[in-house]
């Protein structure tokens, strides 16, 4: 499966804000934005006027590193939004928050969506009672998702509750952190969904 093996902030900084892509450090002063408020490379801090295209790509990279999904797959989910009843952009963005691997992060079972994503790959995770190591699945309102049983002696999933149980989880899910499961209550609605983007622009960008 390929992923992203470069530098997580320089992405943050490309884009001009937190995309959340290293759990704790992201709430701390560690945090690149903070320290370093501009594009990387050696211009990064010199001032660009966008083009339209410009503006669109942007908000599309956004997304896609948001979310960690590589182009062809990001392309797919774009399709499949535009083939659902209702405005593209919100189909786009509730399939992407739908990924199993998504809803491990938004239940706190993962400090990152990359540490999410692995932990699926891995087996973890059962969604209705059935394991399911597919972080792309994308799952529906009443399905249940839960650390399966020979994980949930792991002292993993405890150290990352110390990181995540304070972490508000989002309305469209429940999340019983003690028993390690949780469900999806409905499926989420744009104003459920914390990316600030402007999705519009990218439906406008694979339109043309
Ligand atoms: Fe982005 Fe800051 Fe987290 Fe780095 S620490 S990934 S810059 S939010």
């Amino acid at each position: 499966m390929a992923r992203y093996t470069g530098a997580s902030c320089k992405l943050c900084r490309r884009e001009g804000q937190k995309l959340f892509l290293k759990g704790e450090r992201c709430y701390s002063n560690k945090c690149a934005i903070g320290r370093r408020p501009y594009a990387p490379g050696q211009h990064g801090a010199m001032k660009k006027k966008l083009s339209e295209y410009g503006i669109q790509l942007r908000e599309k990279q956004k997304a896609k590193r948001f979310y960690g999904i590589l182009e062809s797959q990001f392309r797919k989910y774009f399709e499949m939004a535009n083939r659902r009843k209702g405005i593209t952009g919100e189909n786009l963005l509730q399939l992407l928050e739908s990924r199993l691997d998504n809803v491990v992060y938004r239940m706190g079972f993962g400090t990152t969506r990359a540490e999410a994503r692995q932990l699926v790959t891995h087996g973890h995770f059962e969604v209705n009672g059935k394991r399911v190591n597919i972080p792309s699945y994308i799952v529906k309102a009443g399905d249940t998702i839960e650390v399966a049983e020979k994980s949930k002696k792991s002292v993993r999933f405890r150290e990352i509750l110390d990181v995540t149980g304070s972490k508000v989880v989002p309305k469209w899910l429940e999340v019983d952190q003690e028993n390690l499961r949780g469900k999806v209550v409905a499926l989420p609605s744009r104003e459920d969904i914390d990316l600030n983007i402007q999705e519009h622009l990218i439906v406008e960008l694979y339109s043309k």
